[in-house]
């Protein structure tokens, strides 16, 4: 391979990564030695991936208290939550192999009247050499998860980790390196002039967790090239609490939906719409809860995360209508801070429903009429990525379900159909392009190629020129 000179950005990503074993390579040469890999064929056999997929899923367990480390150091992360997002990584890779050979299997369909005789099947091909760019906010499953749909598709893979966590990106390229060749499986730290370079290179296919305002710039370089992308995004995910549910049931599982990870979660239930007739109880017993859960001095609680960076402080802080808070409120600038907090008589004009939150404050709204509530989730500029419906009613269950648009919903509990593998993840329209997780990762990441086999014991001279009165068979089907 020609050789190419060290760019501008090479010398950003050495500075940046002190640990990258790919400092020696322009970003170029460490897209073609992939590109020129994925044509040796060697990722592709069931055997293969299934051995990448073994070796990652010892790595995890290898490095599970390093990570859970990383992410106190990078995000506050109390040991619990940093061991939830651990064990939901290890579901994912534990499912995918036990499922590989089964998901590799080719799918026979039916072959239609004008292709007889013949047998058809779609085939799972790999799509070749995939970019994977990662958020901050879960930056241990968010880089491994797509990453296990991929292998287990049969790609190469390049990962970007967010410059915002560095401790959790030091140990994901460390990870990756000692057990991935570079050629197979790389990982580019660095900051946004990294993803930037990187996005001018051809990809197969652009895996890309973050914000709907970067997204749009990864999907505008993707479109240079006609790279198909895939955007998990955000957006201001609702929850509807009607006045037949088990109320402290409800209280806990949208407080712990919402202040996991200090509220830095994508699918976080943004805000609250509470019936009108269980408002005051609904605010009672929440502020009873986060009194319990996190003391009268939240700060001093081992179970609440810190904001990132001090620009995402600045930016929940200044949400925060003060004269409105039921419960938290406390905000610690030095030590980026804010504690779980309650506010109510929220209304669409509050700067707090003008963009997902994302941190740990909750707005509470009040409903009567179903149907309001309904047309109000529509008017969002964005279909959220998630709703929570906290009911009874098979009805009131029903028509949420089927009148909002939106990437995913729970009922009677917060953030769990995420959890299951079972089940596509992803969002609609704003929330996000394409669906991943268990077998729809393998999915996303293969090409589905029709293979139509025609028999050669018959030939049918249907198509065959002179055509002669050969249409009327045709006009036959049409009728
Ligand atoms: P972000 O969009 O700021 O960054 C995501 C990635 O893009 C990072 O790797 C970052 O380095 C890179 N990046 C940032 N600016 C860039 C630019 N100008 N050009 C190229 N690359 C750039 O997102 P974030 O702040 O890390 O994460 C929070 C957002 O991610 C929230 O909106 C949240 O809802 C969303 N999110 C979605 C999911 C999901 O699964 N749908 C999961 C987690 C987070």
């Amino acid at each position: 391979m020609e050789a190419i000179k060290m760019t501008n950005i090479d010398n950003i990503r050495a500075e940046n990564s002190p640990n990258n074993q790919v400092t020696n390579h322009s970003l170029e040469q460490v897209v073609e030695i992939q590109r020129e890999y994925f044509k040796t064929g060697k990722t592709k056999s069931y055997e293969f991936r299934l051995a990448q997929l073994k070796k990652l899923k010892q790595a995890i367990v290898d490095r599970t208290e390093e990570f859970v480390q990383a992410l106190h150091k990078d995000l506050g992360r109390p040991e619990f939550e940093a061991y939830f997002e651990l064990t939901v990584l290890y579901d994912d890779v534990k499912d995918a192999i036990a499922n590989l050979k089964k998901w590799m299997k080719p799918t026979k369909v039916t072959t239609g009247l004008l292709a007889q005789p013949g047998r058809s099947r779609i085939e799972h091909t790999p799509l070749g050499n995939v970019l994977i760019l990662v958020p901050y906010n879960y930056p241990v499953a968010l880089a491994f998860q797509p990453l296990i749909g991929a292998i287990a598709a049969g790609n190469t893979i390049i990962i970007k980790p967010s410059s915002l966590t560095p401790a959790c990106s030091t140990i994901t390229s460390e990870l990756i390196k000692s057990i991935f060749d570079e050629h197979y499986v790389n990982s580019v730290e660095g900051s946004t002039e990294v993803t930037t370079e990187l996005l001018t290179h051809k990809f197969d296919h652009i895996f890309f967790t973050g914000s709907p305002s970067v997204g749009k710039i990864i999907m505008a370089a993707a479109a240079k090239h006609l790279t198909p992308v895939t955007l998990e995004l955000g957006g201001k995910s609702p929850t509807i609490v009607n006045k037949d549910c088990n109320l402290e049931q409800a209280v806990k599982r949208i407080l712990s939906g919402k202040f996991l990870n200090a509220g830095q979660t994508c699918i976080a239930p943004d805000h609250v719409y509470v019936h009108q007739d269980i408002k005051q109880e609904f605010l009672a017993k929440a502020k009873e809860i986060v009194l319990k859960w996190y003391g009268d001095d939240p700060q001093e609680s081992n179970d609440c995360g810190r904001i990132i960076n001090d620009r995402h402080f600045e930016r929940i802080s200044a949400l925060i209508p003060k004269d409105r808070v039921v419960v938290g409120g406390q905000v610690n600038a030095a030590q980026k801070f804010i504690a779980p907090t309650i506010v109510q008589d929220v209304t669409f004009a509050d700067d707090i429903m003008q963009e997902e939150i994302f941190g740990p404050v909750l707005p509470v709204l009040d409903f009567s009429d179903l149907e309001d509530v309904c047309q109000q989730i529509e008017k969002l500029p964005q279909h959220p990525l998630a709703m929570y419906l906290f009911t009874a009613d098979k009805k009131f269950e029903q028509t949420l379900i089927s009148n909002v648009r939106c990437g995913g919903v729970n009922v009677n509990n917060t953030l769990l159909h995420a959890v299951n593998p079972h089940l596509p993840f992803g969002g609609v329209g704003q929330s996000g392009i394409g669906a991943y997780h268990g077998k729809c990762s393998f999915e996303l990441f293969s090409h589905k190629k029709s293979v139509l086999k025609s028999a050669t014991w018959l030939d049918i001279p249907l198509r065959y020129a002179p055509y002669g009165n050969k249409v009327s068979l045709l006009k036959k089907i049409i009728r």
